[in-house]
């Protein structure tokens, strides 16, 4: 299986994020991919490639063009009022009461284009969001060749980010840039399997009045845990997309007894959607030692993981979303992608 992955990805790190009242160093580490890159060579999974180079019209179809040109001079509009700082955070958004207008000031902005507190910006951001929507495109592309199965090591994360929102670590959406340019390239229906322990919220939005692309995700119950306001069972599309989101939310410290059967079911509602090709949203912070999350999948889950999404028989392009439990990451990883190409 080949693996698309930059350098460029590492220029953003040493991030801050605000969790428990803190101010604390982000969980999101340039080392989460640098482990993963090292389990890919010991094991001998397949070629790691530079990606392609695309233009930024390529996610204009996903992402707002406004967001998209934000995110790009964020930082130098930051740096030039804020000289001795070294990351962009907003401390005001447009919640309930307030206007939901695009303020002229950076701080502001910063506010209206983000969800939370997880998604500083900083020297490097850009460089790396943009080398990572080019790991997706180029494995879409892989794909489109007709490759069966293709890993986009995508770093910053992309599932939380909405077409105009950046949150959860992600700014661009790297699964659905990749599952739009699938639909852009000929193919009728897109599936996409979110198992990141995190609602992929920003995912879900961006397909919620859409039946050509399919939505499903297994993550904790967004009652007790991140994103909180999105990701309930109740949700199921609207419009031409209702009944084309499938949200299988479980219980905080769930074990592979209660995980088997959510991705049993979310295989099946794949297989009756009959697509073309399926994206996989892979997160690994289900794992029993993440350190900022509940669920209890052991190491060997995942190679049962990937075997069953290959019974799928779709071609599939994985896209790295979260996982935390940096010194396990590697192994877990590897052991979707190797379970995958075993059956
Ligand atoms: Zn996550």
């Amino acid at each position: 299986m080949i693996t698309f992955f930059s350098d460029q990805q590492a220029l953003h790190r040493d991030v801050k994020e605000v969790l428990s009242g803190e101010l604390v160093p982000s969980f999101e580490v340039a080392q989460r991919t640098d482990i993963v890159l090292k389990a890919i060579e010991t094991r001998g999974l397949g070629p790691v490639m530079a990606p392609a180079q695309f233009d930024t019209d390529a996610v204009l179809t996903v992402h707002d063009p406004d967001y998209v040109a934000f995110l790009r001079g964020a930082w130098d509009e930051w740096h030039a009022l804020f000289p001795d700082t070294t990351q962009a955070m907003p401390y005001c958004f447009p919640a309930r009461g307030f206007r939901s207008i695009c303020p002229a000031h950076i701080e502001g902005r910063l506010g209206y284009y983000s969800a939370d507190l997880t998604a500083a910006i900083m020297a490097g951001t850009w460089e790396a969001v943009w080398a990572s929507v080019e790991c997706a495109l180029s494995g879409q592309q892989q794909i489109i060749a007709g490759e069966k199965s293709v890993f986009s090591l995508c770093r910053p994360p992309g599932h939380h980010a909405g077409r105009d929102q950046m949150g959860g670590y992600c700014y661009l959406n790297n699964a659905a840039i990749a599952a739009q340019a699938y639909r852009d390239s000929g193919c009728l229906r897109v599936a996409i399997l979110d198992v990141d322990y995190h609602h992929g919220n920003g995912t879900q939005s961006i397909f919620y009045d859409r039946a050509d692309v399919l939505f499903t995700s297994i993550h904790a119950d967004p009652a007790w845990d991140y994103p909180h306001y999105l990701g309930y069972q109740d949700e199921i599309g609207v419009g031409d997309g209702k009944g084309y989101n499938l949200n299988l939310p479980l219980r905080l410290n769930s074990t592979w007894a209660d995980y088997e059967p959510a991705l049993l079911a979310a295989l099946e509602r794949i297989a009756v959607f009959q697509p073309d090709v399926l994206v996989v949203s892979l997160g690994l912070d289900s794992y029993e030692h993440d350190p900022i999350s509940s669920f209890k999948l052991d190491a060997e889950k995942y190679t049962f993981m990937g075997q069953r999404i290959a019974e799928l028989g779709l071609p599939t392009q994985f896209v790295f979303e979260g996982g935390y439990a940096v010194d396990a990451l590697g192994t877990n990883t590897v052991n979707v992608l190797e379970g995958f190409q075993q059956y």
